[in-house]
């Protein structure tokens, strides 16, 4: 089936509840309330999804694994409040991800919840992995199937193994088997493959990042300057013009629009004073009506419950907030922070060096201006993980969904730490 005519089938079955504009913030007129106490749900098709969802990349762990009492926790929380839609992938937690939901979710009926994984686009080596990963997989997840499933992080990089190995193609005969209920894709790269990949297959929905600092440089970019933020707002107009419902990720930006600091901070406190920083970003996100749930990836029991308050006692974004999260955003895009969302994506250095951890403290540094707590917690990296054994191989790079050129970034801290040693 040709992509327009399964959008077209689609619209005529659903409604068209899911896609309502191309951009721009509103009051989605799908989003509605189940029961009390639970999150608003948003259509997306013929289904009502919670519009918090549960990103499984990010969850607790004790002593560098996951820590299942408390993810047990959450998850009963998160189902006692309506956040049943479960999102994990083959390569989160280096695999333990999908076990530890698999595990969790074996506690709950089937039917009681959705779950998503992914397809490691960048592990697959012939068409014939497609199906082997997918059933080992089902089995790690303790599974008969997905209710949504992507290509996971389609890019420069690994849009030839999707294209060459028919990964669409066999996702689809998972389809006819009833393994997955509906196939998307997750996508990092350029607006111009976008534009190609999504017109190459029917896709039912697509994940991309989403956050008020990356929608768009504020104030706009000169014509021929080089804009100093991802403006994703362009890969959101591609999908909505192709009437792609969007599964936002990032809203919070890897946890940088949730410590605000200095001007940025007085901002949101002076201007939405009934917002924590994390609602006001998951909000914002929220307000992008093609959106039909906005994914958060939670590390705490205390950082679900006030997502679930944010979206139980939800409040549509207004065109005054989206004014105040612009002056934020250029207020953060001033300080020359490192796109880095911590994603650990990058963490195959054969050398070691801690690449999350250094753009980490050093964003930290550049948004509180804590010269002394920088360096102290620079110093507190073995030497052999620090910036400057780095060898420049590159190979961190090429699995950067953020596009960043890491080792030349590496140096700049490198740098940065021996001037500030050197006026201390
Ligand atoms: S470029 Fe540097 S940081 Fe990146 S993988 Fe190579 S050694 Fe590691
Ligand atoms: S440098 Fe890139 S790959 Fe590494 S953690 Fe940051 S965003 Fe992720």
């Amino acid at each position: 089936m040709k992509r327009r005519e399964f959008i077209v089938n689609s619209l005529l079955t659903v409604g068209g509840t899911a896609v309502l504009s191309s951009c721009g913030i509103g009051n989605n007129s799908s989003t509605k309330r189940k029961k009390e106490g639970q999150v608003v749900t948003r259509k997306f098709q013929n289904l009502d999804v919670p519009l918090l969802s549960f990103g499984c990349m990010r969850l607790p762990t004790v002593d560098g694994t996951i820590d299942m009492p408390h993810f047990e926790k959450m998850v009963d929380y998160a189902m006692r409040h309506g956040v049943n839609y479960f999102d994990t992938a083959y390569m989160y937690h280096n695999g333990e991800s999908e076990l530890a939901v698999g595990k969790v979710l074996s506690n709950y009926k089937r039917e009681s919840f959705f779950l998503a994984s992914k397809n490691p686009l960048r592990a697959l080596t012939s068409k014939e992995d497609v199906r082997r990963i997918f059933e080992e997989q089902l089995k790690k997840c303790q599974t008969d199937y997905f209710d949504f499933y992507l290509a996971h992080n389609i890019n420069t990089l690994t849009v030839d193994n999707y294209r060459n190995f028919d990964v669409f193609e066999e996702l689809m005969k998972f389809k006819q088997e009833g393994k997955i209920r509906h196939i998307g894709f997750s996508y990092h790269g350029s607006y111009e493959i976008l534009q190609e990949v999504t017109y190459e297959h029917p896709w039912e929905f697509c994940q991309i990042q989403l956050n008020y600092l990356d929608w768009k440089q504020h104030p706009a970019p000169k014509p021929g300057e080089t804009p100093k933020a991802p403006e994703v707002y362009k890969n959101y107009d591609i999908l909505t013009e192709a009437k792609i419902p969007v599964l936002p990720m990032t809203p919070v930006r890897g946890g940088a629009l949730a410590r605000l600091t200095g001007s940025a901070k007085a901002v949101l406190e002076d201007e939405a004073p009934n917002d924590t920083q994390a609602s006001f970003a998951l909000r914002w996100v929220a307000g992008r009506e093609n959106n039909f749930t906005v994914l958060s990836g939670m590390s705490s029991l205390a950082q679900l419950e006030e997502n679930v308050v944010t979206f139980t006692d939800y409040r549509p974004f207004t065109e005054k907030e989206e004014k105040i999260a612009q002056k934020i955003a250029e207020i953060l895009q001033k300080q020359g922070e490192i796109n880095c969302t911590t994603c650990n994506y990058c963490q195959d250095c054969p050398r070691g060096i801690v690449i999350p951890v250094i753009f980490d403290l050093y964003n930290s540094y550049k948004a509180t201006g804590d010269k002394n707590e920088f360096l102290r917690k620079y110093d507190m990296i073995k030497d052999r993980h620090k910036a400057d054994k780095c060898i420049k191989c590159g190979l961190c790079s090429a699995h950067c969904p953020q596009l960043l050129n890491i080792p030349p970034l590496l140096e700049m801290v490198n740098n940065t730490v021996k001037d500030l040693k050197k006026g201390a």
